[in-house]
Order: C-alpha cells, then sequence, then structure tokens
C-alpha cells in the first residue's frame, strides 16, 4: 500500500512518513510528545483487559431493584439476547440509508412502529427517540412548532419522573419556553394559556388518574397534548390516543432491554394523524420496489437534519436502532395475551402487596396504581430504604423523609414482596402468599377494551424455534460488518471486537439501576472516570461527560456549556453560531436547540474553510458572536492547513470554538482538539472508539471541554458522584434521562482503548489514513479525487466525484452506490458532504483484500458505466440503472436484457462463491412519502 504513495515500505517509519505529508507540520504530534501527554496506560491483551473489566464488575454489587423511575427489571429472553444483542449480523449493521440492503432491520423496525402505535392508540410511530426524557423535551418542541398558540407557556404534570423534569428544564431554558409544573392529577387548574401539557401516565408516583380533562383543557387553548405513557401497563390502560392525546412518549426498557445503569434503551414517540410530518427521529416506511413489491425504506427524510438542518425537525441522527429490534421482538415473541399477562401478573402483585400493608393498617398513599406502590412511613423512609437493602438486597425509592416507593416489575417474586412488606408491619414475613385471582388497582374506567397488535406478526413467533429462524431470516436479508466492508465516509465502521462486547451482558453491568446507590456502582463509576481521564488525554481537554448519549446530544451538551459561560460573563448577546456550509447537518440543528443563530460560513474550492469569508461574518457579528462549529479533519476528509488560524480568530473575536470530533479517527496520537484551538467538542464512542452502530444506535457522544467550560457540562439530579476525572464538577443542566447516559456500553469503549494503549491507537490512526491515501490514489484514474491537502494526501476518508461520470455516461450516484450491492458492498456515503460524490472511509479494520475488492467493484463499475456511454448497452437497460439485481429477477423466465444474467448477478468471479443476495430491487423512494405508510402491512401485499 506503502508502494503505491511511492513511499519505501522499507524505510524506518515508513507510515509516519504518510502522516507527516499528510498532517500539516504546525499541528503534528510525534510519538514520543504523544507519549509525554498521555496517562493511557500501555497496551493490554485481551485476558488482561477482560480481567480487569472482571475487577470492575465484581466492585458492583447487583441489587434487586424496586426503584421504578421509568427502569425496571426485565426477562430478556435468551433467544433474543443471543441472536439480537450478541449477533453481529445485528449490532454491526448501519443507519439504513442503503433499504435494499436493510429489509431485515427494517422490517423489525416496522413491528416496533405497529407495536408502539398499538399500544398509544396513535396513527405514527417513529423508530426511535434516544430515551423517554429526551423524548418528552422533543415533544415539547413538536408542539411548539406545530400550534400557532402566541404563548411560550408549557405545562409539566408534577407527578412527571424528576429526571424528565431535569431535562424539559435545560432544553426549556435555552429556547426561553417556559415551564410551569402543575398538579394535573390532583385535578390543579391548567394556566391561563399554554402551547402545550405533558401528563406522565402513570404518574412517577405510581398513581392513576384519567388524563382526559387535562387534554381537554390544554386542546381548548388550541396546545397539544403530550402523554409519557408506561407501555407496559398500556397493554391494559386506556390508550393515550383514545384519551385525546396527540402525542404519547415512553421508553420500551422494559420490554426485555437490561438497566445497563441507565442505557441504552429505544425511547418512543407516537403522533396523531396529521402530526407526522413533524416527528422527530427516524420512521420507516413502506414503499415499492422497481418490480413493485412491497419494500422497506426511511420516509420522510426530508424533515431530518442532513436535509433541513437549522429547520430540521430535531438534531436526532443516531437513535437506539438495536435497542428498539430488541423491544420489537419481546412484543414478537409474546404476542398480546403474553405481554398482558406479563403485566397483569405485575399489576396483581402490586394490588396484593398494598392490601397486605393496608391490611395491617399501614398507609398506602395512592388507591389507583398499576405497579407502584407508595407508603407512608413517618419520618422513617430512609431507615426501612437501608434495612431493604442490608437484609434483603432490595433498592426501594427514598421519595422524601416520609415515602418510600416499591416498584414492582417482570422480575419480582412474592418471596421478595414478602420481605419488603416485613420492614413496614409486625407480621410474619411468610404470612402472605399469592392469591389467583387477586384483583388489580387499574381504575375500571381506564381499563383497555381494545384490540392491538393484532398483525400476524405479533403471533406467529412464540416458540423459541420460530423466533430464532425469524431473527436468522431477517439478518440474511440485511449487509452488515460481518459479510464485508461498509466504506462510510462520516460514521467510521470499524471492527466491533468480540472482547471489546463481552463485558455488555454482564449482570453487574447490565442490571444495574440508573439511580442505584453509590456503594452499588463503584466499579461503574471507575470505569467510567478512567475513561474519561483517557478521552480527556487523547483531545487534548481537561474534564469529560459520558452522558450524551449520541453525538447529536453531545454537540448540544457543548454548546450549552459554551452558553452557559457567555451567561455567566454577561454575555446574553452572543449569541451567533458560524458553521461552515460542509457541516454536518447536526451542527446547525443542535445550535437552533441551544437557542442560537446559525450563520454560515462559505468554503472554498479546496473544501477549505474560506478564511476570509470567515473573518468578515466575525467582523459583522463581532460583538454577538458566540462560537465556530468546525469539524477537523473537515468534512471533506482534509487536514485544513490553516485551523489554528481560523480557531485563534475566533477567539481575539470573543467567541469559543467548537470543534465536531467525529473525525477523531484520523487524528488520535497525532494532533489533538484542545491544541488546535478547540474549547469543546463532541466524540462519537460509537465511530472511533469501537461501540458497534446496532443498524443506526446505540451511541454514546460524550462532550470533552477545556477547564473554563467544565462546569457548564452536563450535571445530573440522579448522579451518584458529582465529581469527574480531574476533580471537575459539573453544574450544568441534565441532557440525558440516566446520569451516565449509555453506562451499558461503555464497558465496549473502555476495553478498545486499554487493548490499543495510546501507540496503538497512533498506529491505527496510521493504517486508517493509509488505507483511505491506497483506495485515493488507486481510483484515481478512473473517478477524481475531490479534496486533498498540500502534499497531495487525504485524511482517514476521501471523495471520489462522480460528476463527471454522469456528464460522460449519464449513470448517476445512485446507479453506482445500487450496483455495488451486486458487486456485494454496502455503498459509501452518497452526496455528503458534496452533491453527486461517494465519500470513502475504509477504517484501519479492513486488510488489503477487502479494499481491493472495492477498488475492483469501482473500476469493474466504471467500465460498465463506459459501456453505456459508448452505446454498447442502452442508458436506460443496463447493469447499473437496472441494479440491485434478486435472485428472483437474475432467474426469470424471460431475460431480455442487452447483458447477460452472469454479468447482472457474477460481475466478479469470486461472487460465484461468496454472493449476497439483495432481497428487494431498486426501491422507489418517493413512492413511500407520497403513499405514507408506517406499520406492518398486511400479509397479503406481498403475494406475488
Ligand atoms: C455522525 C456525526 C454527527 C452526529 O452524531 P450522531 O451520533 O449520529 O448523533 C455529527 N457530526 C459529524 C461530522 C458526524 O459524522
Amino acid at each position: 500500500m506503502l508502494e503505491a504513495l511511492g513511499i519505501d515500505p522499507e524505510t524506518a517509519d515508513a507510515r509516519e512518513t504518510l502522516m507527516r505529508q499528510a498532517v500539516p507540520a504546525s499541528i503534528y504530534t510525534d510519538a514520543e510528545q504523544a507519549a509525554s501527554e498521555s496517562r493511557i496506560p500501555a497496551a493490554a491483551t485481551e485476558a488482561e483487559a477482560l480481567d480487569e473489566l472482571r475487577a470492575l464488575a465484581s466492585a458492583n454489587i447487583v441489587h434487586r431493584s424496586m426503584i421504578g423511575l421509568g427502569y425496571y427489571g426485565t426477562v430478556t429472553p435468551s433467544v433474543i439476547q443471543r441472536n439480537v444483542l450478541e449477533n453481529p449480523s445485528w449490532y454491526t449493521a448501519y443507519t439504513p440509508y442503503q433499504p435494499e440492503i436493510s429489509q431485515g432491520r427494517l422490517e423489525a423496525l416496522i413491528n416496533f412502529q405497529t407495536m408502539v402505535s398499538d399500544l398509544t392508540g396513535l396513527t405514527t410511530a417513529n423508530a426511535s427517540m434516544l430515551d423517554e426524557s429526551t423524548a418528552v423535551a422533543e415533544a415539547m418542541l413538536l408542539a411548539r412548532r406545530a400550534v400557532r398558540v402566541k404563548s411560550n407557556v408549557f405545562v409539566v404534570d408534577s407527578d412527571a419522573l424528576p429526571q424528565t423534569k431535569a431535562v424539559l428544564a435545560t432544553r426549556a431554558a435555552a429556547l426561553d419556553i417556559e415551564l410551569v409544573e402543575c398538579d394535573l392529577g390532583g385535578g390543579e387548574e391548567l394556566p391561563e394559556e399554554a402551547f402545550g401539557a405533558f401528563i406522565q401516565y402513570p404518574g412517577a408516583s405510581g398513581r392513576i388518574t384519567d388524563p382526559s380533562a387535562a387534554i381537554e383543557a390544554v386542546h381548548a387553548m388550541g396546545g397539544l397534548a403530550i402523554v409519557a405513557a408506561d407501555l407496559l401497563a398500556l397493554t391494559l390502560l386506556r390508550s393515550p390516543g383514545s384519551l385525546g392525546a396527540d402525542v404519547a412518549v415512553g421508553t420500551t426498557q422494559r420490554f426485555g432491554v437490561p438497566m445497563g445503569f441507565g442505557g441504552p434503551h429505544a425511547g418512543y414517540m407516537a403522533v396523531r394523524k396529521g402530526l407526522e410530518r413533524q416527528l422527530p427521529g427516524r420512521l420507516v416506511g413502506v414503499s415499492v420496489d422497481a418490480e413493485g413489491r412491497p419494500a422497506y425504506r426511511l420516509a420522510l427524510q426530508t424533515r431530518e437534519q442532513h436535509i433541513r438542518r437549522e429547520k430540521a425537525t430535531s438534531n436526532i441522527c443516531t437513535a437506539q436502532v438495536l435497542l428498539a429490534v430488541m423491544a420489537a421482538m419481546y412484543a414478537v415473541y409474546h404476542g398480546p395475551e403474553g405481554l398482558r399477562h406479563i403485566a397483569d401478573s405485575i399489576a396483581r402483585k402490586a394490588a396484593l402487596f398494598a392490601g397486605w400493608l393496608r391490611a395491617d393498617g399501614v398507609d398506602v398513599v395512592h388507591d389507583r396504581y398499576f405497579d407502584t406502590v407508595q407508603v407512608r412511613v413517618p419520618d422513617a423512609a430512609e431507615k426501612i430504604v437501608a434495612q431493604a437493602r442490608e437484609q434483603f438486597g432490595i433498592l426501594l425509592r427514598y421519595v422524601d423523609a416520609d415515602t418510600v416507593g416499591i416498584s414492582v416489575d417482570e422480575t419480582t417474586t412474592i418471596g421478595e414482596l414478602n420481605s419488603v412488606s416485613a420492614l413496614f408491619t409486625d407480621r410474619d414475613a411468610h404470612a402472605f402468599a399469592f392469591v389467583a385471582g387477586a384483583e388489580r388497582a387499574i381504575p375500571k374506567p381506564l381499563e383497555r377494551t381494545d384490540d392491538y397488535l393484532t398483525h400476524p406478526v405479533f403471533h406467529s413467533y412464540h416458540s423459541e424455534t420460530a423466533m430464532m429462524r425469524y431473527l436468522k431470516q431477517l439478518a440474511d436479508r440485511d449487509y452488515a460488518l460481518d459479510r464485508g466492508m461498509i466504506p462510510l465516509g462520516s460514521c467510521t465502521m470499524k471492527l466491533n471486537a468480540a472482547t471489546e462486547m463481552a463485558a455488555i451482558t454482564w449482570p453487574e453491568f447490565a442490571q444495574l439501576h440508573p439511580f442505584a446507590p453509590a456503594d452499588d456502582v463503584a466499579g461503574s463509576l471507575e470505569l467510567i472516570k478512567q475513561l474519561e481521564s483517557w478521552l480527556a488525554d487523547i483531545t487534548g481537554y481537561d474534564a469529560v461527560s459520558l452522558q450524551p448519549n449520541a453525538g447529536s446530544q453531545g454537540e448540544l451538551a457543548g454548546l450549552l456549556a459554551i452558553r452557559g459561560y457567555h451567561l455567566s460573563r454577561g454575555d446574553q448577546q452572543r449569541t451567533v453560531c458560524l458553521i461552515p456550509s460542509s457541516a454536518h447537518g447536526t451542527n446547525a440543528a443542535s445550535a437552533v436547540l441551544a437557542g442560537m443563530k446559525v450563520v454560515v460560513v462559505a468554503c472554498d474550492d479546496q473544501g477549505n474553510v474560506d478564511v476570509d469569508d470567515l473573518r468578515a461574518k466575525i467582523e459583522q457579528h463581532a460583538e454577538t458572536l458566540s462560537a465556530l462549529m468546525i469539524t477537523y479533519p473537515s468534512t471533506h476528509g482534509v487536514y485544513e492547513e490553516q485551523v489554528v488560524e481560523i480557531t485563534a480568530a475566533v477567539h481575539d473575536a470573543g467567541g469559543q470554538v467548537y470543534v465536531d470530533g467525529a473525525n477523531l479517527n484520523a487524528l488520535m496520537g497525532f494532533a489533538r482538539f484542545g491544541e488546535l484551538g478547540g474549547d469543546v467538542s463532541h466524540l462519537n464512542l460509537h465511530k472511533t472508539f469501537a461501540i458497534p452502530h446496532g443498524g443506526g444506535g446505540p451511541g454514546v457522544g460524550p462532550v470533552a471541554a477545556k477547564a473554563h467550560l467544565a462546569e457548564f457540562l452536563p450535571g445530573h439530579p440522579g448522579a451518584q458522584s458529582a465529581e469527574h476525572a480531574g476533580g471537575y464538577v459539573f453544574r450544568g443542566g441534565a441532557v440525558s434521562a440516566a446520569p451516565y447516559g449509555s453506562a451499558g456500553v461503555l464497558p465496549i469503549s473502555w476495553a478498545y482503548v486499554r487493548m490499543m494503549g495510546l501507540d496503538g491507537l497512533r498506529q491505527s490512526t496510521a493504517a486508517a489514513v493509509l488505507s483511505a491515501n491506497y483506495i485515493a490514489e488507486r481510483l484515481r484514474e478512473h473517478y477524481p479525487v475531490l479534496y486533498t491537502g498540500e502534499q497531495g494526501r487525504v485524511a482517514h476518508e476521501c471523495i471520489l466525484d462522480l460528476r463527471p461520470l454522469r456528464e460522460e455516461t449519464g449513470i448517476t450516484v445512485d446507479d453506482v452506490a445500487k450496483r455495488l450491492i451486486d458487486y456485494g458492498f454496502h455503498a459509501p456515503t452518497m452526496s455528503f458532504p458534496v452533491p453527486g460524490t461517494l465519500m470513502v472511509e475504509p477504517t484501519e479494520s479492513e486488510d488489503l483484500a477487502e479494499i481491493d475488492r472495492f477498488i475492483e467493484a469501482m473500476v469493474g463499475i466504471r467500465r460498465e458505466a463506459e459501456a453505456v456511454a459508448s452505446g454498447t448497452y442502452p442508458a436506460d437497460d443496463n447493469p447499473l440503472v437496472n441494479a440491485p439485481h434478486t435472485a428472483a429477477s437474475a432467474t426469470a423466465t424471460t431475460w431480455e436484457h442487452p447483458y447477460s444474467r452472469e454479468e447482472a448477478v457474477y460481475p466478479v468471479d469470486s461472487l460465484v462463491a461468496t454472493k449476497y443476495w439483495p432481497p428487494v430491487r431498486r426501491i422507489d423512494q418517493a413512492y413511500g412519502d407520497r403513499n405514507l405508510m408506517c406499520a406492518c402491512p398486511p400479509i397479503d401485499a406481498f403475494a406475488s
């Protein structure tokens, strides 16, 4: 590979030579210098890393949680754990932007949407939200977009989850929304005017009241009614939709997804008819392929940030796909009767428990509840909570000095409830037994009577054999990293090593409640601190928060830190955020959510920030400049020479610099954001740090900052420790439901850094840059490489310009992407950041054979396009415009194309043995948006 670049591989430091050509001298750090600045330990072997993880795990204590508050014990069916969570066919897939090779996970996600839409009684559900609290915040913003009411007041149920109140407060403050808390369940009147109201159903206290009156009241003033509902409770309770709600939100955690010390889990959102175009997040819809057969794909993408930028419906990009798949499969496996049985058993256990206490004269606070019972114990709450933990290993919720909360879940046993009851009464703890036919404490008028999950998919896979085969069948339709390279620019798709994945299902990490006492989670807190300090070292920042659960949320947290900093200095007027035209769409959307005004900075012909335009914009907005958001290396895959000059210009004008860290894979060990002039950055652990992409999530988007911004990083009312690595205390508002976000997957990134060591990270960066430059060099004569640095080198990705090809041959970037499927590849990133181009990022994980196979495919496609230009193939009937070719199309009785069946499906010989067969032909995107359908289609739609 080095030889192809004209570098003698025999010379010492041959790769270092390449890196010196690629990375500007002004920022280049050599190995010795990098090591001197780092506290990252030398690389551990796989066995050593696992031993250390076991030691950290054993410092956690897994107690049975009855804390509730949106996180519950749940039984992950083994068939789902093994065949989804632990199966690379599911967890290494990319976001389904290429729908023809993503039909399996798209079907799983449409099952998720159907499940949510059925249970909430609303027409359209997305797949998915980042967690319940951010889903409520997004719903609040949806309401503000959707209604004409002038008011800036949003009503919050006083019985809402505390973490949701915290996230709402953060998000509302940035946008001048006034939150008014109201005891809606207690019948308190709403304020005079509001653009929306949010009701928790059942409440955080467990209480169930009829939300209809509050819904009517908010409708009467022209606002929207948002209900956060427990999805499992909805198998027994009347749906929010049937009660008049406009939007329902919540989490699907208790559908078989372990608590994981806070996440990841899939949040959900469903809306009534008429609001679907306002939905944030990903929406799967049904369309048709080139042969008119139904096929799934992402719908209404024109709402999203990569197209609408600062006008997008939200900044959510990475969502929680893998967890949504698990939750959907939990419903598929149990079916409606199974879910109802689980919920019914929970509700009756809770009622029985309350009955025992009441019979003994104990003061149970509410009469109507699903799974949560609150008990009044004057001045004894602390003592009882401590006793429960010490005597029985059970965690109860400390509500206040006089009140204890007990939440029953799928895993709670009668024995455990017996034990807990003994803390409140003098009775013999074993005096109680389960009474068959015990009454649930759900209000009769709110009992659910309508059907749900009636689609055959929820009635067909209730045996393990059937379930295992269904999951295999779906996985077989998809292309993930277990089949071959996914050369996506901007979304580093590297190996997710098996050893890195090992610990996430260990109970010591998977079964922790996010609000468990600090003593129970010492191992996780230590792991978090170590990872924080390593990420600080890698980036050249001082403080790191792991709370944001996607890159987009890290952006928001970082911009809010900048906002907090300016406000603390009395600079209220600093609200302008400069963003280069080439930026990722989330940048602009996040700036808007942070209450900033976006001003676009031009890029020059080389793809660099146009420094003259930047200086002009800085001057024009000198008084109001808040921040510059810049991506480094740039989204064009180039290390800009002038980065230090650019960041200095912003600082001189009193602004702060946000460096988008999604491209850190091109920099680790060679340069640090903090030293380029960055004040704050987010990283994408699901790109650079080996957390699998999961088909579109989970993600972790840590926000890293210099010391002067540290106190404005996200804090959390439920955090076990206010102190973070380096001794910093974070006082900013919460941006996620859980204090440490998606803590359950942090062992993956911990293991990655631990097994690489700084030197390994540095070598992997060089390998990634070498691979990208090798591809650029080999393909240059077939497709122009759009941008390079001063010495002709790209960074970790390269942009292939397909616009000349289109001019010469009529073949589009879409045709090339779809033809790559026939060659056994996932297409690179299409038309970002430049329309009509492909951005290729091979990563350090692909070996030469796979990279050469990709080059062979791209060269073959070029040859085919030339055959179109020369007239060998007609423009409307050739292997490119007809791609991809399914097995059915290649074996059709009649074949009237000017190319052979073999050319169609085996364009290179090696495919005969290794072929991936796409299940559908090219999908008609526009049809699906015109005929929006976002739930499981009837089975007969697939009859040919
Ligand atoms: C992926 C990406 C983001 C957004 O990260 P998510 O985790 O998808 O929210 C932001 N900026 C750039 C440049 C990216 O590539």
